[in-house]
């Protein structure tokens, strides 16, 4: 079969339980379409060929044994932020270009045990920060959709290479809109879920009160899958949840649009920097979940204009705390040479980190100085707490709320935004973590660029089968989501 890179999560189980093909073909063919098209979009850091190959053949057996999962021989490309046992795990940054784990994050561990296999490591902004992905220490990764620009970031990686067909589906984390940023940018379908849904043990913290893992694939049905692997509470992380998952793919019919109440925030559809064909497609969108049963309620999020100056208080406190364990001493970068204990963590530290990770780090250090602490890192948990309270009130009257997933669809390559012109667009994004909701983006079309835009729909805690489930029946009704880039067409 040359066409496997065109079939479904459960196109590719059934095929492997029925024996249409088998787990070590769908990984060589994979390897080959990586080989062949990856010197273009550059989405993985590191490629595992001989130990996916092995993986395969043990799901073969384990397929003709009859001990498989749903998932057994699927392959899956993990954000190079997961720690994979006897893989480098770089985190994008040159600190950890060195580093090999001694152990596999839980994400990864779950994935072994439902015998997923790993294609390799995608790359991603150093150590999540970004929106673009060029923050990281390997380089720029290429939008699919159109070479020269982004594919978002920081999960930028795990989005080109769904994008272009060179995995089914991958790993991503969400700090900001991480998850759902890239899937916007690159067409697919992202889950960000409620704080404490995926084990974070083994996932590089950045800004640990807001971290989260989650899918990224072509549909919402194809997300359920890996939810079912990713979700669920984990002894090793104290932040996971002890509340039972559901099972997300037995649930993709399971919520009624007929009578579905989704808010519409006045506030984010006047933004001023909101590109006018992402309002017009989401718009559109919205029209059709309209027509298909759903009641558009118009709400107030009032603290729509904290968000961004919230977000990047609390974010780089919470980093320039978290980053401080790469000291150059225990592992990770280590500068040449240095003449005292002083002269080693300086080097290494200003030679290892790039330099929007310092920017974090310097703003963060700042924002929680003894002089500034109240001034800055407890004024911005308190507005975070106001930011939380406004979406619980919205969640009164509204079953989900609607937005875009970004201002605008995805930068060229080296457009060179400047800080701030590139944190306002993280303006949608980013108050789903600093409240620790679920949030979904689904593509809605195209714009005059053929750039692909996206619809992010907002749920209350635990909601991700509802999320899913809309996302899945909007999916049955329109054809969005089976589009691909032109360079996923083609054959290896
Ligand atoms: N773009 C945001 C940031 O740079 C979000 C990143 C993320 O979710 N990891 O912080």
């Amino acid at each position: 079969m040359t066409d496997l890179h065109r079939l479904s999560i459960r196109e590719l189980s059934e095929g492997l339980a029925g024996a249409k093909f088998s787990s070590r073909e769908l990984t060589e063919h994979y390897l080959k379409r990586i080989a062949k098209l990856d010197t273009q979009v550059k989405s993985y850091v590191t490629v595992t060929a001989e130990q996916a190959l092995a993986q395969a053949d043990a799901a073969d057996a384990a397929i003709k044994a009859g001990t498989a999962t749903a998932l057994t021989g699927v392959p899956i490309a993990h954000k190079d932020i997961f720690c994979t046992q006897g893989i480098k795990t770089t985190a994008g940054s040159k600190m950890l270009d060195n580093f090999i784990s001694p152990y596999d994050a839980t994400v990864v561990a779950k994935g072994k045990a439902a015998g997923l296999v790993t294609l390799g490591k995608v790359n991603m902004d150093e150590f999540a920060m970004g929106s673009t992905s060029e923050n990281s220490f390997y380089g720029a990764t290429a939008n699919p959709w159109n070479l020269g620009h982004v594919p978002g970031g920081s999960s930028g990686g795990s989005a080109a290479a769904v994008a272009a067909d060179l995995a089914p589906f991958a790993t991503g984390t969400d700090t900001g809109g991480s998850i759902r940023q890239p899937a916007s940018f690159c067409g697919l379908t992202g889950l960000k879920p409620s704080y404490g849904r995926v084990s974070r043990f083994g996932m590089i913290a950045y800004a640990s009160s807001l971290d989260q893992g989650g899918p990224m694939a072509r549909s919402a049905e194809d997300c359920a899958y890996l939810m079912n692997v990713m979700a669920g509470h984990d002894a090793k992380d104290s932040t996971s949840v002890e509340k039972d998952v559901d099972d997300y793919v037995a649930n993709l019919n399971g919520t009624a649009i007929q009578g579905l109440r989704i808010g519409i925030p006045k506030q984010y559809f006047n933004v001023a920097g909101l590109d006018a064909d992402v309002k017009a497609r989401v718009e559109e969108s919205l029209k059709k979940l309209e027509e298909m049963g759903a009641t558009l309620v118009e709400i107030d999020l009032n603290m729509t204009e904290a968000y961004v100056p919230t977000y990047y208080l609390i974010a780089p406190a919470e980093a320039s705390s978290n980053l401080s364990r790469y000291d150059g001493v225990r592992y990770g970068y280590r500068a040449e040479s240095p003449v005292d204990l002083m002269d080693l963590y300086k080097r290494s530290r200003s030679e290892g980190f790039g330099a929007e990770v310092q920017r974090r780090i310097l703003i963060g250090t700042y924002a929680l100085s003894a002089g500034y602490y109240d001034a800055y890192y407890v004024k911005a948990q308190k507005v975070r707490r106001l930011i939380q309270q406004d979406f619980l009130k919205a969640f009164e009257s509204v079953d989900v709320i609607a937005a875009p997933a970004a201002p605008t669809t995805a930068y060229k390559i080296g457009a060179n935004l400047s800080p701030v012109e590139m944190y306002l667009g993280d303006i949608y994004t980013i108050a789903v973590n600093l409240a620790g909701l679920p949030a979904i983006n689904a593509p809605v079309g195209f714009d005059k660029d053929n750039l692909p835009v996206g619809l992010q729909l907002i749920g209350n805690y635990w909601s991700e089968s509802q999320l899913l489930s809309v996302v899945h029946q909007y999916q049955q009704a329109t054809d969005w989501h089976t589009k691909r880039a032109a360079i996923a067409e083609e054959n290896a």
